[in-house]
């Protein structure tokens, strides 16, 4: 799902911070990278704990401050679920995501593939439509929730 929009995503957050005369700082660029390693939706508690484990340590309220602002510069943005907290994913422009999102427990399934991406250009293409982002989601229940 990653590669070259890395840059592209560290780019905006840049310009973003660079007009607003804010720093982008050591510990964001940390919480910047924790993002990065869960490759997938996440929440502030998923980044505190892929921290924790690293040599450096950033309190709950420092991750959820940048998360703020990461969610203003444009480059994350929160997902619907029902788990009581807020779980967010990258935007990106190049971005082609889908998840499964149970409506009983919260949980999401990431399943983005290149046959998202194939289905998104079959209609782009039938209605000469631009693509900016694709974002698919399939509600219903889970494996789990079925059997309760
Ligand atoms: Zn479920």
């Amino acid at each position: 799902m990653w590669g070259i929009e890395l840059d592209f995503i560290e780019e905006k957050l840049k310009k973003y911070l660079i007009n607003r005369r804010l720093n982008y700082s050591f510990e964001m660029k940390i919480v910047f990278n924790s993002i990065l390693m869960k490759k997938s939706t996440f929440s502030v508690d998923d980044l505190y704990k892929i921290i924790d484990s690293g040599d450096v340590k950033i309190s709950k309220a420092t991750i959820y401050r940048h998360i703020g602002i990461f969610e203003n510069a444009g480059i994350i943005k929160s997902v619907p679920n029902n788990l009581g907290k807020k779980v967010y994913e990258c935007i990106d422009s190049s971005t082609h995501t889908g998840y499964l999102l149970c409506t009983s427990c919260g949980k999401t399934i990431d399943i983005s593939d290149h046959r998202i991406s194939a289905a998104a250009s079959i209609f782009s293409e039938r209605h000469r439509f631009e693509i900016e982002s694709v974002n698919i989601i399939i509600k219903g229940l889970c494996n789990r929730c079925q059997k309760e």
